[in-house]
C-alpha cells in the first residue's frame, strides 16, 4: 500500500474494530481511515482514545443500514476499500431481540456491498477505471459452520449449519458478498473467526464478565456444565490475519482465522482465577466464587478452527498462546475496572 488512499471501516468503536484501526494506523501511515459507527450500546469511543487526534483518523457516527449516508460517504472520500465490522455481535441479546440482527447484520452488510459496487463496479466483472483494485473485506464468525462433537475442525469448505439468530445474520451477510462475487465479480473477501478476546471487549461478553465479577466478589456464572469450548484468538492476532487477507487474500476467498487454541468455559474461568489468586490474592480462592447457571438455549457444544488456508497461503500464525494472551487481558481488564 503506497500511495494515500481512503478506507472506510464500520464499527470500529467496537472490540476488534478499535483494536484494528489502532494496528493499521500504526502499520500504514500513509491511509486514511473513516471510522463509520451507530455507537450501539456495544460502541464505545473511549475504545480509540490512542488514536481520536491522528491526523489519519476521522469518526462519523452513523448507520450502515443509512443508504443516503454511506453514499455520501463514499462521495467525499473516494475510498479505495471496506472493512467492515459493524455488526451486531452478541448471542444472547440475538436470542431475545433478533430484530436488529436481521437489520444490521444481513441488510446493513448488503447496503454497503450495493453503494461500494455502484461506486467501483462499471458493470458485472468490469471495474471503473483506477477502482480495479478496491476490495471489500467482510469479518464474519466460526459460528456460521455450526458445532462440532468432541473432534473435527472448520475448514473454509465446511458446509454452513448457523445455529443462533446471530450465527444465522452473519452467515446470510457471508453468502450476500459470495454472490457479489461470482455475480457482478466484485473484488470481496471473508473471514470467518474464532472467538476472540483481549482488551476493549464489552462487559457482557464471557471473559470480561469473569474478571469483573471476580474482583466484585461476587458470583462468576458459567452456563450449563462449563464445558463448552471455543478455540480462543487474542485479538491482536485477528488483527493481523485482517490485514493479511486484505492485503494479500484472494478476491472471492473465504479464510477462516483461529489459534488451535480451544479451551471449554470452565478452563478459562479457573484460569482467570488462578492469575488473580496470584496478582490480586485475597483471604478465599477465586475460584469458590464459580457458579454454573441454566445453559443458553441451543448452545453449540464446540467450535475449532482449522486455520491451514491463511497460514500457508498468507504467511499467518497466531503470535499469543491462550496462556499468554489471557494474563495480558486480565492485566488490561483490572487496569480498567480498578480505575473506577
Ligand atoms: P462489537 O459488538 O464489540 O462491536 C460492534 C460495533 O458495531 C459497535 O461499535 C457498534 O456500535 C457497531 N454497530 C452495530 N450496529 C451498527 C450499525 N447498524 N451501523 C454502524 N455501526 C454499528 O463486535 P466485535 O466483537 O468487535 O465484532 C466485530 C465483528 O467481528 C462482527 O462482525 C462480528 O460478527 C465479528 N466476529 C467477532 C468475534 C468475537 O469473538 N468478538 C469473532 C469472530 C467474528
Amino acid at each position: 500500500m503506497n500511495k494515500k488512499q481512503s478506507i472506510l471501516i464500520t464499527g470500529g468503536a467496537g472490540f476488534i474494530g478499535s483494536n484494528f484501526i489502532d494496528f493499521f494506523l500504526g502499520k500504514y501511515k500513509k491511509t486514511k481511515i473513516v471510522n463509520l459507527d451507530k455507537l450501539t450500546y456495544a460502541g464505545e469511543l473511549s475504545n480509540l482514545k490512542e488514536i481520536e487526534n491522528n491526523k489519519n483518523y476521522q469518526f462519523v457516527k452513523g448507520d450502515i443500514c443509512d443508504t443516503s449516508l454511506v453514499q455520501s460517504l463514499f462521495k467525499t472520500h473516494n475510498f479505495s476499500g471496506v472493512i467492515h465490522f459493524a455488526a451486531e455481535s452478541h448471542v444472547d441479546n440475538s436470542i431475545k431481540n433478533p430484530d436488529a440482527f436481521i437489520n444490521t447484520n444481513v441488510y446493513g452488510t448488503f447496503n454497503l456491498l450495493n453503494i461500494a459496487k455502484a461506486y467501483w463496479m462499471e458493470a458485472p466483472y468490469i471495474a471503473k477505471e483506477g477502482f480495479e483494485y478496491n476490495r471489500f473485506l467482510h469479518i464474519s464468525t466460526d459460528e456460521v459452520y455450526g458445532t462440532l462433537e468432541e473432534t473435527g475442525l472448520f475448514t473454509e469448505n465446511t458446509p454452513y449449519a448457523p445455529n443462533s439468530p446471530y450465527s444465522a445474520s452473519k452467515a446470510s451477510s457471508d453468502f450476500i458478498v459470495r454472490s457479489y462475487y461470482h455475480t457482478y465479480g466484485m473484488n470481496v473477501v471473508t473471514t470467518n473467526c474464532s472467538n476472540n478476546y483481549g482488551p476493549k471487549q464489552h462487559d457482557e461478553k464471557l471473559i470480561p464478565t469473569i474478571i469483573r465479577k471476580a474482583i466484585k466478589g461476587q458470583d462468576i456464572p458459567i452456563y450449563g456444565d462449563g464445558k463448552n469450548i471455543r478455540d480462543w484468538l487474542y485479538v491482536k492476532d485477528h488483527c493481523e490475519g485482517i490485514d493479511l487477507a486484505f492485503q494479500k487474500g484472494k478476491a472471492g476467498e473465504t479464510y477462516n482465522i483461529g489459534g488451535k487454541n480451544e479451551r471449554n468455559n470452565l478452563y478459562i474461568a479457573e484460569q482467570i482465577c488462578e492469575i488473580l489468586d496470584k496478582i490480586r490474592p485475597q483471604t478465599t480462592q477465586y475460584s469458590e466464587q464459580i457458579k454454573f447457571v441454566k445453559d443458553r438455549p441451543g448452545h453449540d457444544f464446540r467450535y475449532a478452527i482449522d486455520a491451514s488456508k491463511i497460514e500457508n497461503e498468507l504467511g499467518w500464525k497466531a503470535k499469543e498462546s491462550f496462556e499468554t494472551g489471557i494474563l495480558k487481558t486480565v492485566e488490561w481488564y483490572l487496569n480498567k475496572y480498578e480505575e473506577k
